[in-house]
């Protein structure tokens, strides 16, 4: 599952996207907006500034904007700044791995196989969808045809 962190920084992302080219866009407003500590937001901040995906700029005028038009960032970019894991199991995890108790040779464990063609395919749709694109917040749900 994606950490608390990982989602503060996404939600903080669509919302910069959605102000991107209006100017620089104040700490408050994002933390108001997006229910996010504000304390939080700014670890956050500053991580995504390192990365190189949001600029901040100080003064009375000052605040965040992002580094890059939202069509250059995908949602997978943003993922693995945060170094969130996409695996349903720690083994499948790149950066959180560990095995599970009284572990099987991860070579020859066929649920570990199928949990890492899981997350690469998760990672593929994350990769696929940017910043930019229109997300429905009412997704279809499966065998929904209208
Ligand atoms: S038993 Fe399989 S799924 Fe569990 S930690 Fe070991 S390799 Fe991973």
């Amino acid at each position: 599952m994606l950490s608390q962190k990982t989602r503060y920084a996404i939600r903080a992302m669509q919302h910069l996207a959605d102000m991107h080219g209006k100017g620089p866009v104040q700490m408050v407003e994002i933390a108001t907006v997006q229910r996010i500590p504000v304390t939080f937001l700014a670890t956050i901040l500053s991580e995504l500034s390192r990365a190189g995906l949001v600029h901040s700029q100080r003064g009375k005028d000052g605040g965040y904007r992002l580094a890059l038009s939202p069509i250059d960032i995908s949602y997978g970019d943003l993922i693995r700044v945060m170094r969130g894991s996409l695996a349903l199991v720690p083994c499948a995890s790149r950066f959180a791995h560990e095995p599970c108790k009284n572990c099987l040779d991860e070579q020859d464990c066929r649920l570990r196989a199928l949990m890492l063609e899981v997350r690469d395919r998760t990672a593929a749709v994350l990769d696929g969808v940017r910043l930019s694109d229109p997300i429905d917040p009412v997704p279809l749900v499966s065998g929904d045809s209208s």
